[in-house]
């Protein structure tokens, strides 16, 4: 299939392209557009077959429920069953934003794109390109991040077009996302609601707004037996090529160690990428040292992540050692995106 790259700029959108790029999910065609969490892969929510073909194109297992992208509030109405106080608080708080609630669907949503279930999971972006983009193609993504599945969402186009050229219609490159994770998810559809996965928006944002809300256990727990909630959050994800592993302790210690590790690897002929801050970037001794941001700033460690994880692939790097970072906060969303991408593999130095 030939895929057609575009480029838009959100601040002086092209409605001649954003027309073109609607026009191919109202046909039943599939677009990658940039958000402001990471690029999406879109097709019409409303259409069985878009869904299928999302599935296909990430080769993503197809119980794995996708987003449903909206441009407005009032057509959040029209596919779930009610908008319940807890929703209409979180909306006028958050959205447009990245922050996806999960409610009881309508009918008019398939099983395709719900993944069996009868909750749907619904956001509205803030990003202007994705608001054109969505109200163009008729008001209804689907979309999950533009990656083949398993890899890191992708928050440049370039790593879309590495993912996704031939097997899509087109890719919108709109350049950098801005905050680099994907979005906060909240289940609104049992009595108490409940945080799936963490994101940009926070516990404690979400518990100033609700009160009471629960946490999925399975978040930062790796050997927590029980099911994540949300389906996506049972495969292995977000995972570079190379081992990684986190190691966990007093910073000092933490860095002699990686040190030490590094040097093992190197007699074995492996090639060693270090995760480190800009703290501590100039102490490491690995082939491929890279800099995450500074200590002090979240919004550059969230924004780097997946960036560092795909260069590191890109640069052939076998073993991957990776400093840890606080959990409070986006902390929160940063520390179970690189728990996961390791598999829950720690190096624990402490006690
Ligand atoms: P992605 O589209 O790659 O950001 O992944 C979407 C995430 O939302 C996955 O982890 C899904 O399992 C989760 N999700 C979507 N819809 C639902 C739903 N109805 N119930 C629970 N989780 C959902
Ligand atoms: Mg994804």
């Amino acid at each position: 299939m030939y895929t057609d790259i575009i480029e838009i700029n959100e601040e002086n959108i092209d409605a001649q392209k954003i027309a073109e790029a609607g026009e191919i999910i109202r046909r039943g065609g599939l677009v990658a557009f940039p958000t402001e969490t990471v690029y999406g892969l879109g097709g019409d929510a409303l259409n069985p077959d878009s869904s299928k073909k999302i599935y296909a194109a990430k080769g993503r297992p197809s119980d794995n429920p996708l987003i449903v992208h909206i441009a407005s509030l009032k057509d959040m109405e029209k596919i779930v069953e009610a908008v319940t106080d807890e929703a209409a608080k979180l909306a006028e708080a958050f959205w447009p934003g990245p922050l996806t609630m999960i409610l009881k669907k309508a009918q008019c949503v398939p099983f395709e794109t719900t993944g069996g279930l009868d909750t749907v999971a619904i956001r509205m972006p803030v990003h202007r390109t994705a608001r054109a983009f969505i109200e163009a193609a008729g008001g209804y993504v689907a979309a999950p991040s533009a990656n083949l599945s398993g890899k890191p969402s992708p928050t440049c186009a370039k790593y879309v077009i590495q993912d996704m050229d031939g097997r899509i219609d087109m890719i919108i490159d709109g350049g950098d996302a801005g905050i680099g994770l994907e979005s906060t998810i909240v289940d609104l559809s049992s009595d108490v609601p409940m945080l799936l996965r963490p994101g940009y928006i926070t516990l404690e944002q979400l518990r100033d707004v609700l009160g009471d809300v629960d946490i999925d256990k399975t978040i930062m727990d790796g050997n927590c037996k029980d099911r994540p909630k949300a389906p996506g959050m049972r495969y292995r994800h977000y995972a570079p090529k190379g081992d990684l592993k986190i190691v966990v302790g007093d910073l000092q210690r933490v860095v002699d160690t990686i040190n030490d590790l590094t040097k093992q690897a190197c007699s074995q002929k492996k090639r060693v990428g270090v995760i480190a801050t800009d703290e501590t970037q100039g102490l490491y001794c690995a082939q491929s040292v890279k800099s995450i941001g500074s200590r002090t700033d979240e919004d550059t460690i969230a924004h780097r992540l997946y960036t560092i994880l795909r260069e590191f692939d890109d640069e052939d790097i076998e073993i991957i050692y990776s400093e840890s970072f606080d959990v409070s906060g986006v902390g929160q969303a940063i520390m179970n995106r690189l728990l996961k991408a390791a598999g829950h593999q720690i190096i624990n130095l402490e006690g």
